[in-house]
C-alpha cells in the first residue's frame, strides 16, 4: 500500500476517541454479512411499525455516514472538512419519492439546496438521483423504448422540465451538477437525459455531470461513441464502478438474460483503468470525478496527472469519496493539494435507511473495504495510545 495513504493521524484528524470507538464498533458489525442481514430486516421492520428505534440508529450509523437531518446542521462539518482541504458535496436523500407532488417536492427541495450553496466555496457540486424526479417505471419505459400513452408522455415532459429546471438553476449559479448512475432498467434514459442537458449547459464549461458506471461491460464503447457522436459539448463525467452488482446479477437471473456486469472484480477494475485513460487521452474535452474508494484507482490518477504535467487541483480533475468511508484517501488527497470532496447525505433518519442498508450491504460484500477501514482504526487507536 502507498504510505501517502497510511497516514491514519492526517485520516482520522476530525475524529475524537469516541468517534473512532463507534466506528471500530460500526465497522466490526458491518463485517459481518449474516448480522447485516438480520439487523437489515429488523431495521426495516421497525420502520415499518414506527417502533422507537430511530434515536439508536441515528447516535449510530446515521452520525457516522451522514451530516445531519438538515442542511444547516450540516454546517459544522462542512468547515471542518474545507479547514483540512476537503470539500463538501451535500446529498438530500430522496429514496421512495413515487408520486407528481414528491417529485416536484424533491425538485424544489433540489433548487433549495443549489440558493444554500450558491457563494459557498466549499461546496463547488451538487447532486441528485434521477429517480427523485421521476417514476421509476416511467424511467425504466422510457429506456426500453416502449410508446408512452398520453398520459405518460405528459408526466416524462414533466420529469425533462424537472432536470432543466435543476441545470438551468445550477448553471445560472456557476455550480456544478452530478447525475447519479441507477440500474441498468432506467439507465438509459438518464443518460439520454443527461446528454440532453450536457448539450444546453456545458457548451463552454463542464456544469451537468453523469455518471458511468464501469463495472458495465458496454460502458467503454459507450463513452468512446459519447464523444465521438458530440463534437459540441465539454463533458462532466463521474467514473464509478457501479453500487448495484448484486441486484443486476439477480435480475438478470431471474430473467434469463446475460448480465450486463462484468464477469468478476478485476474485470471491472480493468475497465475502471480504461475509463481512466480514455478521459485523459481526451481532457482538452472531458472534466471528471474519480468517484471511488479505492486506493490503486487514486494513485493512477495522481500519477497520470504528474505524467501529463498537470497541476495537483486541475479544475478538470476531481476525486470523491462517501462520507464515513475511505478518509485516509480524502483527508491525504487533500494535504496533497489534490480537488477532493466527501458526498455527505443529511434529511430524516427514515428516508436515509435505503442509503444506509447500502453502505452497510456494500460493506458486507464487497471484499476488502472493511478490512482495510478496520485496520486504518486500528492503527490509529494504536498510535494514539502510545502518545499518551
Ligand atoms: C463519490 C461517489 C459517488 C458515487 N455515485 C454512484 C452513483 O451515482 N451510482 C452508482 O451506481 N454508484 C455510485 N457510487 C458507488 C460506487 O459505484 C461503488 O459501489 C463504490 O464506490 C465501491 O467501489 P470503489 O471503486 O470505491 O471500490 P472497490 O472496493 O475497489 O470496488 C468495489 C466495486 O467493484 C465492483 N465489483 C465488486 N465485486 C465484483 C465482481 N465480483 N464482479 C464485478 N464487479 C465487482 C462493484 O462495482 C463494487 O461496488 C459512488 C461512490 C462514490 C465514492
Amino acid at each position: 500500500m502507498s504510505s501517502i495513504f497510511s497516514n491514519t493521524k492526517e485520516a482520522f484528524s476530525l475524529k475524537s476517541n469516541f468517534e473512532l470507538n463507534r466506528a471500530l464498533f460500526l465497522f466490526r458489525i458491518i463485517g459481518n454479512k449474516s448480522f447485516v442481514k438480520i439487523t437489515t430486516s429488523l431495521t426495516k421492520f421497525a420502520l415499518k411499525y414506527n417502533l422507537p428505534f430511530t434515536s439508536l440508529i441515528k447516535i449510530t450509523v446515521f452520525d457516522h455516514f451522514c451530516g445531519g437531518l438538515n442542511e444547516k446542521e450540516c454546517i459544522p462539518l462542512i468547515k471542518k472538512l474545507y479547514h483540512k482541504k476537503v470539500f463538501s458535496v451535500l446529498d438530500f436523500s430522496t429514496e421512495g419519492f413515487e408520486t407528481e407532488e414528491e417529485f416536484d417536492l424533491c425538485l424544489e427541495k433540489k433548487i433549495s439546496i443549489i440558493d444554500f450553496v450558491k457563494g459557498k466555496k466549499q461546496i463547488p457540486f451538487v447532486v441528485f438521483k434521477p429517480t427523485c424526479l421521476g417514476s421509476y417505471s416511467l424511467f425504466s419505459k422510457v429506456s426500453s423504448n416502449v410508446i408512452l400513452n398520453n398520459e405518460e408522455k405528459l408526466k416524462w415532459s414533466r420529469v425533462i422540465q424537472r432536470f432543466e429546471k435543476i441545470c438551468k438553476k445550477a448553471s445560472q449559479e456557476n455550480i456544478k451538477i452530478l447525475i447519479d448512475a441507477e440500474e441498468v432498467e432506467v439507465q438509459k434514459a438518464i443518460d439520454d437525459l443527461a446528454v440532453l442537458m450536457m448539450s444546453k449547459f456545458n457548451s463552454l464549461n463542464p456544469v451537468v455531470y453523469n455518471t458511468v458506471q464501469m463495472y458495465r461491460k458496454d460502458r467503454m464503447s459507450y463513452l468512446k461513441n459519447l464523444l465521438k457522436n458530440n463534437d459540441n459539448i465539454i463533458f462532466g463525467l463521474k467514473l464509478v464502478r457501479g453500487a448495484y452488482m448484486e441486484k443486476e446479477r439477480k435480475i438478470a437471473n431471474e430473467n434469463g438474460i446475460e448480465s450486463l456486469i462484468c464477469e468478476n472484480k478485476a474485470e471491472t477494475d480493468k475497465n475502471f483503468n480504461l475509463a481512466i485513460d480514455f478521459v485523459f487521452k481526451n481532457i482538452k474535452r472531458v472534466s471528471f470525478v474519480c468517484a471511488s474508494h479505492n486506493e490503486n484507482s487514486t494513485l493512477k490518477v495522481m500519477k497520470m496527472i504528474k505524467d501529463k504535467g498537470l497541476k495537483e487541483n486541475d479544475s478538470r480533475i476531481w476525486f470523491g469519496q462517501l462520507y464515513g468511508m475511505s478518509d485516509n484517501i480524502s483527508f491525504n488527497l487533500g494535504k496533497n493539494n489534490y480537488n477532493t470532496f466527501k458526498i455527505i447525505p443529511f434529511g430524516s433518519v427514515k428516508n436515509l435507511m435505503p442509503y444506509l442498508i447500502r453502505r452497510a450491504e456494500e460493506n458486507s460484500s464487497v471484499q476488502g473495504q472493511t478490512g482495510r477501514e478496520l485496520q486504518l482504526i486500528l492503527d490509529e487507536k494504536k498510535r494514539r495510545s502510545v502518545l499518551k
